[in-house]
């Protein structure tokens, strides 16, 4: 099977590979005719399918542009490739100002990527746009570092993300119930367990985080106390709780938008019929 660029685009960053034939062919089919330092449209147009974090949704991203740069060294009057460091662009089909970007070195017979951007955690983060937008950048930008890590091994870094969008989600659950006048704040503030916490802002937040306040206690317990191996077991489990918790999340932000513009027009309507 030949390589896709989906599989360039998706390897880990710094992790050395063996180049084999099919990854040289690869870089070579797209380099084809290439002086060093020029940039010349890659012969052999590559394009995948991958999620545009710009777009919010799946797209095609076509190849647009590859620049190399070579090093020789020089051996008994022969020249000899000592690295090679290839640049990759991609353009989405939708938006051609939303790229993916990518650097590779081939050095010593191995492939490693040394740069991307989007990072590899945008390019996993698919929310929709309605979602994004609900969470908010920080809580998006948050829960792609959660993801990133654990996708590097880091299981205890990638707890501390996802602990810290729970408690975001709390920290706005509590702001819109001091705007509603329906938390006693002297009572809050004393509740010293998160727990507690949740059960009194619990009309504020979503229904499976309210019964599972234990999967706070599961990330505190992580990032305190267990190994980075058990992290790694339990973070699949514990991400399908929080990606649960983040859609109704965002679903009860909406309705919510939807509730408040209907008012708003009834209200018009009212004054106009009265
Ligand atoms: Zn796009």
């Amino acid at each position: 099977m030949p390589i896709k660029e989906d599989f360039i685009i998706l390897m880990p960053l710094y992790e050395d590979m063996e180049l084999t034939d099919e990854l040289s062919n690869w870089v070579k089919a797209r380099t084809q005719g290439m002086i060093s330092g020029t940039s010349v449209p890659a012969k052999t147009k590559g394009r995948f399918d991958c999620f545009c974090p710009q777009c919010h949704e799946q797209s095609t991203f076509i190849s647009t542009e590859t620049k190399s740069i070579v090093n020789y060294s020089y051996s008994n009057n022969r020249r000899m490739i000592k690295n090679e460091i290839f640049f990759f662009s991609y353009a989405c089909a939708r938006d051609e100002r939303h790229k993916i970007e990518i650097i590779i070195k081939i050095i010593d017979k191995k492939i490693i990527k040394i740069g991307q951007i989007p990072s590899l955690a945008d390019l996993q983060v698919k929310f929709s746009e309605k979602i994004s937008k609900a969470l908010g950048k920080q809580i998006v930008s948050e829960y792609g570092r959660a993801i990133g890590l654990a996708s590097h091994g880091i299981g205890i870094g990638s707890f501390v993300y996802l602990r810290r969008i729970i408690e975001q989600l709390i920290y706005f659950a509590y702001q819109k119930a001091l705007e509603k006048g329906s938390v006693n704040q002297e009572k809050y503030m004393k509740a010293k367990k998160i727990q507690d916490k949740i059960k009194i802002l619990r009309k504020e937040l979503p229904d499976i985080l309210v019964k599972n306040t234990s999967l706070y206690s599961i990330l505190s317990k992580g990032i305190h106390e267990l190994t980075e191996e058990d992290c790694l077991r339990y973070y699949q489990v514990v991400k399908l709780a929080i990606d649960l918790i983040i859609e109704k999340y965002a679903a009860s932000i909406e309705q919510e938008q939807i509730l408040k513009n209907m008012e708003k027009e009834i209200n018009k309507i009212h004054s106009v019929l009265s």
